[in-house]
């Protein structure tokens, strides 16, 4: 019988959820709440102190991406601070090959500390600017299927300082609240330039006991390579977003 944290990250799967929570991945997963607390004491990872609320809002919610992700795929986590969704994603998904990011080397390290605890091989890290990390020349540039990120900043921001991870047919994950529509205004014709198309946003609802919580992820494609003016300097890409509100 299952003890009471990974049974309550099995109830709290959110509710249309296809991919299996085994008892083993659910436990796993619960392992992975126990050990960000307790390193969370020394190095200050996240603000949550909880296991119940640590184990919602950082576990099961990234576990939204698994059913989404297509077999095999390489993926690009951006500012995965204490990875997530990368971690739940990697231990769910044995078959996907994940790289989280992020420029704070203690989270970094603390990803890397968990994947060896997990023995996870099909996680990676990477410590440093996305907008850097994805400009043209890199390593990185064009070298993966997904590009997921929860929490970093606004859809903007993200689309222009993480396209150039993506290959061409790739598709972006932005995970983002119930009211994401401010952020994606004016996105249909502003994406163009970064080589990205919207492709729709997708709804799901997530359960903690009784209550019920809506979430979103809108969802780019990546259509072709984007203009070489393309990621500006990150100053602009803040103060001058190319769309939204
Ligand atoms: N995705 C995680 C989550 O949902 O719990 C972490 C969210 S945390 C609020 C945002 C993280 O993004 C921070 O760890 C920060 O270091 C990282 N970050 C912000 N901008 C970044 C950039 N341009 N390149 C790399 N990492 C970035």
């Amino acid at each position: 019988m299952l003890s009471e944290l990974p049974e309550f990250i099995k109830s709290s799967a959110f509710l249309n959820f296809k991919t299996e929570i085994s008892d083993e991945i659910a436990e796993n997963l619960a392992d992975l709440v126990r050990f960000l607390l307790s390193e969370n004491k020394k190095y200050n990872l996240t603000g949550i102190k909880d296991e119940n609320d640590a184990a919602f809002l950082n576990v099961v919610d990234s576990l939204a991406l698994a059913d989404i992700i297509g077999p095999s795929a390489s993926v690009a986590d951006v500012g995965s601070g204490a990875g997530f969704p990368a971690l739940p994603l990697a231990l769910t998904r044995p078959d996907i090959n994940v790289c989280a990011l992020d420029s704070t080397a203690k989270k970094t390290a603390f990803i890397e500390s968990a994947g060896r605890l997990m023995k996870l091989s099909n996680i990676r890290t990477k410590c440093g600017r996305a907008e850097l990390l994805s400009a043209c020349g890199s390593d990185m540039f064009g070298a993966f299927d997904y590009v997921t990120a929860r929490a970093v900043a606004s859809a903007s921001v993200l689309c222009e300082i993480s396209t150039g991870f993506l290959k061409v047919g790739g598709k972006m994950l932005l995970m983002k609240g119930p009211d994401v529509d401010d952020e994606l205004l004016g996105a249909d014709a502003c994406v163009l330039p970064l080589g990205l198309e919207l492709s729709g946003v997708r709804f799901y609802t997530i359960r903690n006991g009784t209550s019920l919580f809506k979430r979103s992820v809108a969802v780019f494609t990546k259509i072709k390579t984007a203009k070489p003016d393309y990621p500006r300097r990150y100053s602009l890409i803040k103060s001058k977003p190319l769309f939204g509100r």
